[in-house]
């Protein structure tokens, strides 16, 4: 039968477990069983998987060195009438994670795209760590060096809704770290670490006290983690404590000097601070 004639196939992007395999849905299983071919970031690690759940549809890799060749080769099989199921090392796949090329042509090709649920560590994270989840702003992976993270930080430092970040072992002492740098130390942060695996642990508290937990039990710097950031409140207002030292401060230094020192003081945000020395200094002006 000419290609012309034949139906086209469906790209379907299923999520897979983020660490405990039970968490794979039916739907999932039935759509890799069923599929032509199952894409996968690394064929070695989805081997595991796909053996769990006796699924023996052929593999090919899709990751990001290959990304532009494959989605030749899979828009190319799509068209012919082949079924093809994208799946990651972990969760769903595009969130921080290779497929969005493919499903750029898909659509560009007309090809169906249909989405098959699952996990996502984001989502995971913020249904446990009750900070306001009505808005927030999915930030993924910050950059690697820090002068990077720290301008990407002073960015987000005054966005109002909730922030989730992803880190892994060897970064998340140094992000906590960076996050005391320009956000106040009062901000509460939950920090999900080891979703669904063994040694899971969820724990909620001030920056200062998430920092202090991490750098003191160097177990919990092991595994993956999400970071889930309260966002930042305009209304929140500076304590008579940190009015007192502020206003001492203003009369020897710059606004911007004062604020500084008060913030490393009072662990409060430098900018939130400076925003309140400068108001106050009009205010005084006026007077
Ligand atoms: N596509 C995935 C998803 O839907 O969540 C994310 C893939 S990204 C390459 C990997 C990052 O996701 C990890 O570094 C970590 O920040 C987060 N992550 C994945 N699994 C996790 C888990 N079980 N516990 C905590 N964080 C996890």
């Amino acid at each position: 039968m000419p290609n012309s004639s034949r139906k086209v196939g469906s790209l379907f992007v299923v999520a897979t477990p983020i660490g405990n395999l039970a968490d794979m849905t039916y739907r999932a299983v039935e759509t890799l069983r069923a599929a032509d071919i199952v894409a996968a970031e690394d064929t070695r690690h989805s081997r595991k998987l796909l053996k769990e759940y006796s699924i023996s549809t052929t593999m090919v890799a899709y990751h990001e060195h290959n990304e532009r060749k494959q989605t030749k080769y899979l828009i190319g099989k799509l068209l012919g009438g082949a079924d093809v199921a994208l799946i990651t090392d972990a969760g769903t796949p595009l969130i921080s994670d290779p497929g969005y090329r493919l499903v750029s042509a898909a659509h560009d090709q007309k090809v169906p795209v249909v989405p098959i649920p699952g996990c996502c560590a984001a989502i995971a994270a913020l249904s446990v760590a009750a900070i306001p989840s009505d808005r927030f702003v999915f930030e993924g992976f910050l950059p690697g060096k820090s002068a990077a993270r720290l301008a990407r930080l002073r960015e987000l430092d005054q966005e109002q809704r909730t922030l989730i970040f992803y880190e892994s072992a060897h970064r998340i002492k140094d992000t906590l770290i960076d996050f005391a740098k320009i956000f106040s130390l009062d901000r509460t942060i939950t920090l999900a670490r080891e979703i669904t695996k063994q040694f899971e642990t969820i724990t909620k508290g001030t920056l200062s006290q998430i920092l202090q937990r991490v750098t003191d039990e160097p177990n919990q710097q092991k595994g993956e983690f999400v970071l889930i950031v309260e966002g930042y409140h305009p209304d929140k207002k500076i304590d008579a404590d940190t009015l007192r030292i502020l206003d001492i401060l203003a009369e020897f230094l710059t606004p911007s000097q004062a604020a500084e020192a008060t913030a490393k003081i009072t662990g409060k945000s430098k900018n939130l601070v400076y925003q309140t020395g400068l108001t106050r200094k009009s205010e005084k002006s006026s007077d």
